[in-house]
């Protein structure tokens, strides 16, 4: 049996390390567009706080990776995928397979704002990449604007403070994190972050970014000073693939309680899945997903074992 995994954050590698105790027999292809091999995404923002060397947050080296008894594609983007024929393409050749796993997770949604896309001083927090084109940008006493206040962008916010610069958090809600704090608590984690030298507007919508001037303007006419802005608006899944094959999506890929897509034989997990209705965009949920994918595969359970998820709040420490 041929089974190609495209992916290999956390769900797709940890779908490929199980698939390979489950099915020693199988060959097992591993396609990823980045060539840095796997790293803990959600370590991201120490790393960009300067608290976490770059080394520590990788997990699996693709020298390390080569143990995991897969046929290792990485930097090697997967540009389509037929499941009629079985088949997908990479910008490097095309591929058989008998079984697909989707991991190909989500990417940062940058809200369609005039000034925000076309900029080299806007920046997202997903990748790696993105965040060592941040660490190369911060310089102490630069400005920096966060856009989304929301627990990400707090934790980025943060981590941009920790580097020196001089950050504004610009957040949409009348309060910071409605959904995970009372008024009083909300009260308090503002008064914590501008007594740290942060200035946070809340019920503020962003107009427009003018890069030229380095200001970000708010509806109300306020000019934020930003030579660096971090957009932390939420995740969309990459759903490109899928959809040009002609999978069922939603959100996400839609997926069965079995992990199954609407096409025969190809399946999809963590970011880029919609399971019940709903993506978790959570790294536990992403490997408990790759690993009961190998193990529906492997013929060992028939369904995704219902979960629920409580991540805790990962706040500054003031
Ligand atoms: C800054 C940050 C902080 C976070 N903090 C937390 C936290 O505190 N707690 C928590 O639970 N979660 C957190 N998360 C979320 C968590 O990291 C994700 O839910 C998890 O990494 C998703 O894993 P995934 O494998 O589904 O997707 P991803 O990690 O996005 O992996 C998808 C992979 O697919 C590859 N890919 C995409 N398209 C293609 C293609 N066409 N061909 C080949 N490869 C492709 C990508 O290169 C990538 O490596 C955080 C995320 C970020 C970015």
């Amino acid at each position: 049996m041929k089974i190609a995994v495209c992916g290999a954050g956390a769900a797709g590698s940890y779908a490929v390390k199980r698939l390979r105790l489950n099915l020693p027999e199988a060959e097992i292809l591993l396609f990823d567009a980045a060539p840095v091999g796997f790293y803990a995404k959600m370590r991201l923002p120490e790393y960009l706080a300067g608290t976490l060397p770059r080394e520590k947050l990788i997990l699996s080296s693709p020298e390390q990776m080569a143990d995991w008894g897969a046929d290792l594609h990485l930097g090697e983007p997967v540009t389509a995928i037929d499941p009629a024929s079985h088949k997908l393409t990479t910008v490097a050749g095309e591929y058989a397979w008998d079984i697909l796993v989707l991991a190909v997770g989500a990417h940062a949604f940058v809200p369609p704002i005039p000034g925000l896309s076309a900029s080299p001083r806007v920046h997202v927090l997903r990748e790696l990449p993105d965040a060592d084109a941040l660490v190369a940008l911060c310089e102490p006493g630069k400005t920096a604007a966060v856009i989304g206040g929301g627990l990400l962008g707090l934790e980025a916010a943060w981590s941009l403070h920790k580097r020196g610069l001089s950050v504004s958090i610009i957040e949409t809600a009348p309060r910071l994190l409605p959904l995970q704090m009372n008024e009083e608590e909300s009260a308090v984690l503002l008064s914590n972050f501008t007594n740290a030298g942060f200035k946070v507007y809340t019920g503020a919508v962003v107009d427009r970014f003018d890069a030229a001037s380095a200001r970000l303007f708010l509806k109300d006419g306020t000019a934020v000073p930003a030579s660096l802005v971090l957009v932390s608006a939420g995740i969309r899944a990459n759903l490109e693939l899928a959809k040009n094959a002609g999978l069922a999506c939603n959100r996400g890929i839609v997926v069965d309680a079995a992990l199954r897509t609407s096409a025969p034989d190809v399946y999809a997990v963590g970011d880029c899945a919609e399971l019940n209705g709903a993506i978790t965009g959570l790294w536990l949920a992403s490997k408990d997903q790759g690993e009961a994918v190998a193990d529906i595969i492997a013929g060992k359970i028939s369904a995704m074992p219902p979960k629920t998820y409580r991540p805790k709040p990962k706040l500054p420490v003031f």
